[in-house]
């Protein structure tokens, strides 16, 4: 039987006035899940599931309570009307997955009527959320239906377009010129969006630096993009000398250590939560390097299954109509969001994170009337 307990987090060194944080259990099942709503200002929260074996309950809740505020800071800013909220799922996804495990964690997100729509994140992909979907109505992510327009299906290309566009916004503010022809671009991560995004600067003509932990992706890669990508390392891709580092595979490799090592004017990537601590933009903004805030470029995901859930349940907050080009204009604005990023910042002598925040903050701030007329 699942059973539901409200969390009082309120003196949780990460809780940011969130709405809502249940925990849910189901000993038939063996689901221990928490989901975290952090602000519904904008509409109801969305943000992935992640499976994780987290070895404590606190790290999970530090995570979803980490985690939701920056999906509402990251809705906000890509102009979506739709709050910040995430799910973690405590245990290992290879192991943990028997039959009836993502219905009872459908039947937990049913339980918020409303308040969070979940979809993939780490440890979770489409096959769940087609199981989660035979017990709640509250999910996005699944397979694309006969007539969707390319609006649904596998957010990571439409990231990957996001980011491409957010680094012509970079290279305004860096060369004064936005074109990527010619730029040295060093990619760290060819997973689904680092590959993506090679695809796109190398037909604009850039020159590739490309690393991952897995020698067949780049093979794969140099098959493709030949004289016009090299195979670097892993390690070290970070140190490199070119125009712009995109980290698009974990989080936190922004820190102490390599920081003092980037020698790229810009960086922009798809990785989630690229900063290990705060206070590391302001050390970007230092050596000078445009840092193009995570949340603010790699939103293209969240606009992707965001689309996808307005069509299926009918609620299109917009004037237009939910299409595959529609999509895509939304999330090419990116450019133009992150020009307002580097203006404020520039402005008010402030580090492109903090400004990030501020903007996003007086959108969410002001609520639901400033986000339907987006893209
Ligand atoms: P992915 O798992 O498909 O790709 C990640 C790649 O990074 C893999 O190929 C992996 O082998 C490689 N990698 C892991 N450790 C590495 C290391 N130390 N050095 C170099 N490469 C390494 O994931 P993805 O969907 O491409 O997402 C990439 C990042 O972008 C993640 O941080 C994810 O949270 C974030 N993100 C993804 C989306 C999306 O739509 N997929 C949206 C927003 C943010």
């Amino acid at each position: 039987m699942l059973t539901r307990e409200d969390l009082d987090v309120s003196i949780h060194p990460s809780f940011d006035k969130h709405e809502k944080v249940v925990m849910f259990t189901d000993q038939a099942t063996g689901l221990k899940a928490i989901i975290a709503v952090h602000n519904t200002n904008l509409g109801a929260s969305l943000g992935g599931c992640r499976i994780y074996p987290y070895a404590e309950l606190n790290d999970a809740v530090t995570d979803v309570l980490r985690l939701s505020r920056g999906m509402t800071y990251k809705s906000a800013l890509a102009g979506l009307p739709l709050g910040g909220g995430k799910a973690v799922i405590i245990g290992n996804p290879r192991e943990i997955k028997k039959p009836g495990f993502m219905q009872s964690f459908g039947a937990a997100v049913e339980q918020m009527e409303g308040a969070y729509i979940t979809a993939e994140d780490v440890g979770s992909t489409e096959e769940d959320m087609i199981e989660i979907s035979k017990t709640t109505s509250y999910v996005a992510g699944l397979p694309e239906k006969e007539g969707e327009d390319g609006v649904a299906g596998n957010p990571s290309p439409v990231t990957a377009y996001g980011v491409y566009c957010g680094l012509k916004a970079c290279a305004r503010e860096k060369y004064a010129d936005p074109s990527l022809k010619g730029r040295k671009v060093a990619i760290q991560g060819m997973g689904a969006v680092g590959y993506a995004l090679a695809e796109y600067l190398a037909k604009d003509g850039a020159e590739l630096w490309i690393a991952d932990i897995h020698q067949d992706v780049l093979d794969r890669a140099k098959a493709q993009f030949g004289d016009q990508a090299h195979i670097a390392d892993a390690q070290t891709i970070h140190t490199l000398d070119v125009d712009i580092f995109a980290p698009c595979a974990l989080g936190a490799g922004l820190n102490d250590k390599t920081i003092p090592e980037i020698k790229a004017g810009i960086i922009g990537g798809a990785a989630n939560n690229q900063l290990a601590e705060r206070r590391h933009d302001e050390m970007l903004k230092e050596k000078g390097i445009i840092y193009a805030p995570d949340y603010a470029i790699n939103s293209g995901g969240i606009t992707s299954v965001g689309y996808e859930y307005f069509g299926r349940t009918d609620r299109n907050p917009y004037q237009h109509a939910l299409t595959r080009d529609s999509m895509m204009t939304h999330v090419a604005r990116i450019e133009e969001t992150l020009g307002k990023v580097f203006t404020l910042a520039d402005n008010k002598t402030i580090a492109t994170g903090e400004a990030a925040d501020q903007l996003a903050e007086e959108i969410f701030k002001a609520g639901a009337s400033t986000q339907t007329s987006a893209a």
